[in-house]
């Protein structure tokens, strides 16, 4: 969801300019959620809202929509066909491989001190855990991630201290999810927040978890340039080489092979 909203967003406004022959804001975006609605973790009037702003940026959204095959032609809904060259798979997270070298099969069953079973010695904590609270395994998010890693550091602490070990219990502050310029989804301890508001939630959230004054002071300025100047730091131009065929396989020629055209600075591909 919050890829289709900066696609369309990259399209209108940041390369709008940028080609002879195309016009980038004729770019379709459209986001297939195979699930009754996005975003189900959001309460429902969320998820409409989330709609609402993806539509004003251009992308449609179809919920139902289950895929049942892509290739290099596009993308199968059953009988219907949608004809384009660019598919971004984004359904489901897998957990690391490291979790096999555990016997496990996806994710890692820990005891409820986060140590393995077994193994009160070793820890595993974040998306490579499965761990049940109140009946419902606890999300792959990074609240989760860093609650257990303070939990597991407290641990480690007190059983050095010849201290009895605390249990994990994960408190959910809320989630929230960016749509684009000035527009968000948030639900912050079960307020529910939309636009502009939950745009600047998202902001603040996201400066205050950064370690050291640094990093927050550079991200700072960096988005403050990128949104008054809709210029993305970041681009990435890449060319097959010639008589390949292969102009469309994209980050795996980026390392290996130069741009063939000189680019502008401000587009310097990263
Ligand atoms: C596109 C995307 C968007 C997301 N957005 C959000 C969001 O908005 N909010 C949110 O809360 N969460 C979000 N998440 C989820 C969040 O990123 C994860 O829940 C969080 O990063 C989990 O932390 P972790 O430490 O468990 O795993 P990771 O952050 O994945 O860290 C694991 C690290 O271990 C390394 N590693 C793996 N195997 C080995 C090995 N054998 N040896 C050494 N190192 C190894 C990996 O390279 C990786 O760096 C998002 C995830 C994705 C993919």
């Amino acid at each position: 969801m919050e890829l289709a909203g900066a696609f369309a967003e990259l399209a209108r406004f940041v390369l709008r300019d940028e080609f002879r022959s195309i016009r980038p804001e004729d770019a379709r975006v459209i986001l297939l959620e195979a699930g009754p609605r996005i975003l189900p973790p959001f309460h429902p009037e969320l998820s409409a809202k989330a709609v609402t702003q993806l539509g004003e940026l251009g992308v449609a959204v179809r919920a139902g929509a289950r895929v049942t095959s892509i290739n290099e032609r596009g993308v199968e809904l059953g009988d219907e066909r949608i004809e384009t060259a660019t598919v971004v798979w984004a359904a489901g997270v897998a957990a690391s491989p490291i979790a096999r070298s555990l016997d496990a099969q996806g994710r890692v069953l820990v005891n409820e001190d986060l140590s393995l079973p077994g193994h009160p010695e070793a820890f595993a904590i974040g998306d490579l855990v499965h761990f049940e609270q109140d009946g419902k395994p606890v999300p792959g998010v990074s609240q989760v991630a860093m609650q257990g890693g303070s939990l597991v550091a407290h641990t480690i602490k007190r059983t050095l201290a010849a201290k009895p070990r605390g249990k994990f219990r994960y408190f959910d502050k809320g989630i929230m999810a960016t749509i684009g310029r000035s527009r968000a989804v948030a639900q912050p301890f079960g307020f529910r927040l939309s636009g502009f508001l939950a745009w600047e939630a998202w902001l603040v959230v996201h400066i205050w978890y950064l370690i050291g004054f640094r990093n927050r002071a550079i991200v700072i300025f960096e988005w403050f340039w990128a949104y008054w100047t809709y210029k993305r730091g970041a681009r990435l131009i890449t060319l097959g080489a010639p008589g390949t065929g292969a102009s469309a396989s994209p980050v795996r020629s980026a390392a290996s092979r130069p741009p063939r055209e000189p680019v502008k600075d401000d587009q310097a591909a990263e």
